[in-house]
């Protein structure tokens, strides 16, 4: 797809002409080693999937004189090796009704537009979905919340603004019980300025969720903009900390150079990858496709 092309073409050109720099050679040396493995960190794939493909491409030198697709491929198969065991889509298997989600991620990372995506996504897939307006901190995210739920002609439960999270999903919760809702997804404050309030926050939600159902929150997704490089993957940590994350959505996929830290995501933490976000309408999340990915990040 030319948009998910178009996100992941910087990423690549660099990491590219450094490939196609070296073939022609009858070997790689350690200089064009160091020089590959500086490209891929460049790219923002990470140390440890940069020496990675380092130590692979140093077992076979002499693929240099195969050409750059040969070099490519290689590197393409060292990237979807570590993509393949997260792609994991987000299943609605919970019984009994409802499953609920909870997304989580910092304001600006596209947890909103997400969550509608998600919402779409299930809709076409003929499940009953229904919103929650979780994040009550910002009048106007519960706004806009409300404005994609009407959109998508979807029930949304809503509160006052400043009014009590948790309070708020366990009426959500009772109500999508009633009327057989099949998926409950849960929006949520992501103010991580305040790390100790928005810890207890959640961990409020999910005593409340957990008191109605054992099971729930079946999913806790996290929300990261991929434009963010570095800053996205420290989140990952801060978050497991503070909620305990399931799985990944990496949004803005669409208009970033730094679509390696899909990779250095998963080779640093190894969490589920449910889907990517290639632009800001409702169509625009995709499945986590490894190979397509690697294949593009390799040029
Ligand atoms: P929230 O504060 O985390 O809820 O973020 P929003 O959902 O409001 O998104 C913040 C901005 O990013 C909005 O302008 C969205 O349209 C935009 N956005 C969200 N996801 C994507 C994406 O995958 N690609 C692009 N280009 N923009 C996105």
């Amino acid at each position: 797809s030319e948009r998910l092309l178009g996100g992941f073409r910087r990423t690549s050109e660099r990491l590219g002409e450094n490939l196609a720099g070296l073939t022609g050679k009858s070997r790689l040396d350690e200089d064009d080693l160091d020089r590959i493995e500086e490209a891929l960190i460049t790219a923002d794939l990470g140390p440890g999937m940069a020496a990675r493909i380092r130590d692979r491409l140093s077992e076979r030198r002499d693929i240099a004189a195969n050409g750059t697709d040969e070099l490519r491929r290689v590197v393409a198969e060292e990237i979807a090796a570590v993509l393949r065991p997260v792609a994991e889509p987000l299943e609605i298997d919970a019984f009994p009704r409802p499953q609920v989600i909870l997304v989580i991620g910092v304001n600006g990372s596209g947890k909103t537009t997400t969550i509608a995506k998600l919402a779409h996504l299930f809709q076409e897939q003929d499940y009953g979905v229904m919103l929650v307006a979780g994040d009550t901190f910002r009048a106007a995210a519960i706004g806009q919340l409300k404005v994609w739920a009407e959109r998508l002609g979807v029930p949304i439960v809503t509160g006052p603004e400043g009014g009590d999270a948790a309070g708020i999903v366990f009426d959500a919760v009772k109500q999508a019980t009633a009327t057989g809702i099949d998926v409950l997804i849960v929006d949520t404050a992501g103010r991580l300025q305040n790390k100790r309030e928005l810890m207890d926050e959640l961990a409020k939600i999910k005593r409340v969720l957990g008191r109605l159902n054992p099971a729930a929150p079946h999913d806790v997704v996290l929300v990261l903009d991929a434009t963010t490089g570095q800053n996205a993957l420290s989140q990952i940590d801060v978050f497991r900390d503070v909620a305990g994350v399931t799985g990944l959505v990496m949004t803005k996929l669409d208009g970033t150079a730094r679509g390696g830290v899909l990779v250095a995501a998963a080779e640093r933490h190894g969490l589920p990858i449910h889907a990517i976000g290639i632009g800001e309408t409702i169509d625009d999340l995709r499945p986590f496709d490894p190979d397509e990915i690697a294949g593009i990040i390799a040029g």
